[in-house]
């Protein structure tokens, strides 16, 4: 049995775990959360997430947790359509249901940790033996830290992140994405009859812990006598329902893999939410490291999971960067509402993109 230890249980950790070869691997994880999140978020599943948790084997489960998008619009703040796109395949799904079922897909044959994990001396040395260390442990990754150094450290964003679930749905024509002069503002239907929301904008809070209800009121003050749907959605957020943090991204790495440690997730890519692809690539790494590993001598399987997963997902972080700064524009604002209204305009005559 050939020991793998993975620092982190969360997605990219369960996943991994969930789809490791038992009979090949012993298997321990190291996870310093000791219950689901308390806080209610929605991710979107994009249909190749969704191939890779069929191979993990709970699709069937997810889909009938999730919801469904048929489409979304795109929006200025006061709530005129810019743009509807239709979204074939995506499925909603909430983070504690996604954890849930990846959790309960990971075999009796692996051990639990329930610790912090605060160095891996001698890099890959002691916390995995001979074996292999996997950073499944997010965007302030220690094994990242400690395998690819200093320069690997993450950066802060000056974007904060809040979002939530409220327990109404709202009318169909306030969801959608709603852009404004740096600052974002979204609302999805969630499962079981709720609503998801998102906002983000520039802000000096944090970067540490940072007060729900503080946050709140700010985001309530910068968007008040914006549009409606926003309004209602705003007036029945509550802290105890709502995530407040700073966006981190991870700096441009040129391997995944170094001497006896391999990163997967926001280990190795973690990406500011725009494009809503960080936990499908999380998943995406971990089925492709699984299944390499479970079909191929160790390093060899290193050496093809980074050909297959370095250069996309560098290129999804690096997208979804200029789409932050697309979304979140300040003084280029106004040039991109021009295009958008002109792709408005075009789109009503027959002419725009079809999209
Ligand atoms: C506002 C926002 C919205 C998003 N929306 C979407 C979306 O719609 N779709 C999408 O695909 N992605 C989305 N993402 C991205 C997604 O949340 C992440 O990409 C995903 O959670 C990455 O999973 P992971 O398992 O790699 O890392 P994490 O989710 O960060 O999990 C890491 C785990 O490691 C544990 N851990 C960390 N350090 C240690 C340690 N030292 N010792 C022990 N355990 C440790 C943590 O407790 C955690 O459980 C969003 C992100 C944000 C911030």
């Amino acid at each position: 049995m050939y020991p793998i230890t993975i620092v982190g249980g969360g997605i990219a950790g369960l996943a991994l775990a969930a789809s490791l070869n038992p009979e090949r691997f012993q298997v321990t994880v190291h996870e310093q959360r000791r219950e689901l999140p308390s806080v209610e978020t929605s991710l979107a599943m994009w249909p190749e997430a969704q191939q890779a948790l069929d191979v993990v084997g709970i699709l069937p489960a997810i889909r009938a947790a999730g919801s469904g998008f048929e489409g979304m619009a795109l929006r200025d703040v006061s709530g005129r359509v810019w743009l509807r796109t239709r979204i074939d395949g995506v499925i909603g799904v909430s983070r504690a249901d996604l954890l849930r079922l990846l959790d309960a897909a990971v075999p009796e044959s692996v051990s639990r940790v329930h610790a912090t994990v605060t160095s891996v001396p001698g890099a890959a040395g002691s916390l995995a033996g001979q074996g292999l260390l996997v950073g499944a442990d997010g965007v302030h990754s220690v094994v990242r830290r400690e395998c690819w150094g200093p320069r690997s450290k993450a950066r802060l964003s000056p974007y904060l992140a809040l979002r939530g679930i409220i327990g109404e749905t709202l009318p169909p024509d306030s969801g959608g994405e709603y852009w404004g002069r740096g600052e974002l503002f979204g609302i999805a239907p969630a499962s079981r009859n709720r609503t998801y929301w998102y906002a983000s904008f520039r802000s000096d809070m944090g970067p540490g812990s940072i007060d729900t209800a503080a946050a709140l009121d700010l985001t309530r003050a910068r968007f008040s006598g914006k549009a409606s749907g926003i309004g209602r959605v705003l007036a029945s957020a509550t802290p105890s329902e709502t995530l407040a943090q700073r966006i981190w991204t991870t700096p441009v790495l040129g391997t995944y893999a170094r001497g006896g440690a391999v990163l997967v997730g926001d280990a190795a890519h973690a990406m500011t939410p725009n494009l809503g692809r960080g936990a499908c690539e999380a998943l995406l790494d971990s089925v492709t490291l699984a299944g390499l590993l479970n079909s191929q001598p160790v390093t060899e399987a290193l050496r093809a999971y980074n050909k297959r997963r370095l250069l996309r997902s560098q290129a999804l972080r690096a997208a979804s960067s200029a789409m932050a700064r697309l979304v979140l524009a300040e003084a280029a604002q106004p040039v991109r509402d021009g295009i958008l209204g002109l792709a408005r305009r075009l789109s009503r005559t027959g002419a725009g993109p079809s999209v």
